[in-house]
């Protein structure tokens, strides 16, 4: 078995893994970064209307502060204060080095970074280089890594991380070929994205599962693995179907197994008007909230649910005709919020795809030229998993209760219950900073060749290769059908149950896709255990861990927003001993 030594490994070829590879070879650390495939990964794959990057303001006038922008990331609830700061504190860095690097973030004719406010944010401290963010952010820190010379396994697969005691020494791999081979290193940054893999109805790309297994079975305590971002979103392609999808009113019409069709919103509502006003409303409303469940605008989530997991059918949007048989929509009875709105955009008139060819007619070609004709084709859709709010769980500087074992990106959990849209692209780009600055100072040490192949040596199998394609899916379809944003206690305790059996009597295998089945799994037990001791109280962070081969939930409060005296000499003085940084 090929066994390489570096300094580092980044696993994980995202915004954040990239980010993360760039920052430690600028610290003039020997870095190597393996993926998958390099292709793969939710930044390089996904986007939305206007993917959103959040970020201190700069521009316009009203004021804001690294204390303030920190303020709002902690008082969603459920959230570490330090990581928030680090975040306030590191946003304008990491968002200037990816213009820097070539993302076209738009300025005005001085260069001000003018934004516009997104969920949960008082300022307008979003901004967006258009509905593919994440991908230009993942293409220009490609590039300079590139520029950089770090080398890059691809097809590359991390099965194991390699323990010494309660640390991380390497890691064991897997090529296209499922043949073995392993990096020993000093310490690892895990950049393997969110646990897509884990959820049937899902708007990540299909390419991406994720990785969060790989540090759980190793030990690594993660924290509101509960807490999650759902939404409407069409399956093939996946794409989400927020803003002007909705605000154009199309009909909702769901086909059971016989062909049938139903046009089921009337079955729900009495007034048709009070349907089609939410309908509006989930445009800018897009992720399921429980708030919004019985009288707001995610009963349209609850009954598009019903209508899929409960009677079995396919939902599908109809932008051809208007809904429930309506020659004309009599708008003066929509809300007064959707009649104003759609009477400013000049869209009181016609059919679902008038309207939306007259707002948003890139909408109707982005659907075209994925392969879907939304002006002749039904669309479907179901509630999907968007976004694990939760995740790894990491001090102040991304280091994960493994020591030398760092987790940044959506693999971390720095997210509470709210967090501002858009703010998962900058702590990706804050964390891979802060644990490649805590790396850079304080190394860890890196084992002989030979006492790492003796480690190695027992992680390795070589049973008979097993397809589990099949398995996976109906692990991933269970999974969305009782614990997605529709939580059925006893399903879900069920559930477990079979998921414990299923990880006890796993016949482990050396292919992909086995380690693959078997993060799944390990990661399903880990969300469900922790969605079956959910608490949610804004002051409290809830861990979820393996001891003694089950998971376990514990409730700790959460850090507190730090408060320190900074004064401008007493802070130059220890930072120029390193005092007041590690
Ligand atoms: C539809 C949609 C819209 C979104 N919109 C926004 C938005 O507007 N604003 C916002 O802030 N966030 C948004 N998000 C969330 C955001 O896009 C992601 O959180 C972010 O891109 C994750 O980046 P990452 O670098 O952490 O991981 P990823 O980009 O997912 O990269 C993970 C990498 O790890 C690799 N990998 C995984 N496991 C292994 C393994 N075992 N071995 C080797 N390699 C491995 C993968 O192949 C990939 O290269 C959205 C997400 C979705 C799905």
């Amino acid at each position: 078995m090929k066994i390489y030594t570096y300094d580092c490994i980044v696993i994980g070829t995202g915004a954040a893994g990239y980010n993360a590879a760039c920052r430690l070879k600028e610290f003039g650390k020997n870095v190597a970064m393996i993926s998958e495939n390099i292709n793969f990964g939710t930044s390089r794959n996904t986007g939305s209307d206007k993917q959103t990057y959040y970020k201190l303001s700069l521009g316009g006038k009203d004021s804001d502060s690294v204390f303030k922008m920190a303020s709002d990331l902690f008082k969603g609830g459920c959230a570490d204060g330090d990581n928030a700061l680090c975040e306030a504190a590191l946003s304008v860095r990491c968002f200037m080095n990816l213009c820097e690097a070539g993302v076209e973030f738009p300025v005005n004719r001085y260069g001000e970074y003018i934004g516009y406010k997104t969920d949960h944010d008082p300022y307008e401290r979003a901004t967006s280089a258009g509905p593919l963010t994440s991908k230009f952010m993942t293409e220009a820190l490609e590039r300079k890594a590139k520029n950089l010379g770090i080398e890059i396994f691809d097809n590359c697969y991390a099965a194991e991380l390699i323990k010494k005691d309660n640390r991380v020494c390497g890691v064991l791999c897997l090529d296209e070929n499922d043949e073995y081979s392993a990096f020993c290193c000093g310490d690892i940054i895990m950049a393997t994205g969110g646990p897509a893999g884990i959820y049937g109805d899902s708007v990540y790309p299909e390419c991406h599962t994720g990785s969060t297994g790989l540090a759980l079975k190793a030990g690594a305590k993660a924290q509101n693995l509960a807490m999650w971002q759902y939404g409407l979103a069409s399956v093939n392609p996946r794409w989400n179907v927020s803003g002007t999808y909705m605000q154009v009113l199309p009909r909702f019409v769901s086909v059971d197994e016989s062909g049938k069709e139903y046009e089921f919103l009337s079955d729900y509502f009495d007034d048709k008007y009070e349907a089609l006003s939410l309908v509006f409303l989930k445009g800018y409303q897009w992720p399921f909230d429980e708030e919004k469940a019985e009288h707001g605008s995610s009963q349209i989530d609850m009954i598009v649910y019903n209508e899929c997991v409960k009677k079995h059918r396919k939902v599908y949007l109809d932008f051809t005709k208007n809904p429930f048989s309506l020659d004309e929509i009599d708008f003066e009875k929509l809300s007064t919020d959707a009649y104003t709105y759609l009477e400013k955009a000049d869209a009181t008139f016609g059919t679902p795809i008038e309207r939306l060819e007259k707002m948003n007619s890139p909408a109707i070609e982005l659907y075209k030229n994925k392969g879907v004709d939304i002006t002749k084709e039904y669309l479907e859709i179901a509630l999907c998993a968007q976004h694990n709010n939760g995740g790894i769980a990491v001090d102040k500087w991304w280091q994960t209760s493994i020591k030398n074992l760092f987790a940044v990106g959506e693999s971390a959990g720095t997210h509470g219950i709210k967090r501002p849209g858009g703010s998962a692209l900058n702590s990706g780009q804050v964390g891979s900073l802060r644990a490649a600055q805590y790396i850079s100072q304080n190394g860890g040490e890196i084992l002989s060749e030979n006492e790492f192949e003796k480690l190695v040596s027992d992680y390795i199998t070589q049973n008979k290769k097993i397809d589990v394609s099949e398995k996976i899916k109906k692990a991933q379809r269970k999974m969305s059908d009782c614990a997605g944003a529709v939580r059925d206690k006893k399903a879900i305790e069920k559930l477990l149950l079979d998921t414990k059996k299923e990880l006890e009597n796993f016949e482990k295998n050396s292919s992909r896709n086995s380690y693959r089945y078997y993060d799944i799994l390990i990661t399903q037990a880990a969300v469900l255990t922790a969605i079956l001791g959910e608490k949610y109280q804004p002051d409290l962070i809830q861990e979820t861990y393996l001891k003694d081969g089950n998971f376990i939930n514990k409730t700790r409060a959460v850090r507190p927003l730090p408060d320190d005296e900074n004064f401008f000499e007493n802070v130059w003085r220890a930072y120029r001993e390193n005092k007041n940084i590690f």
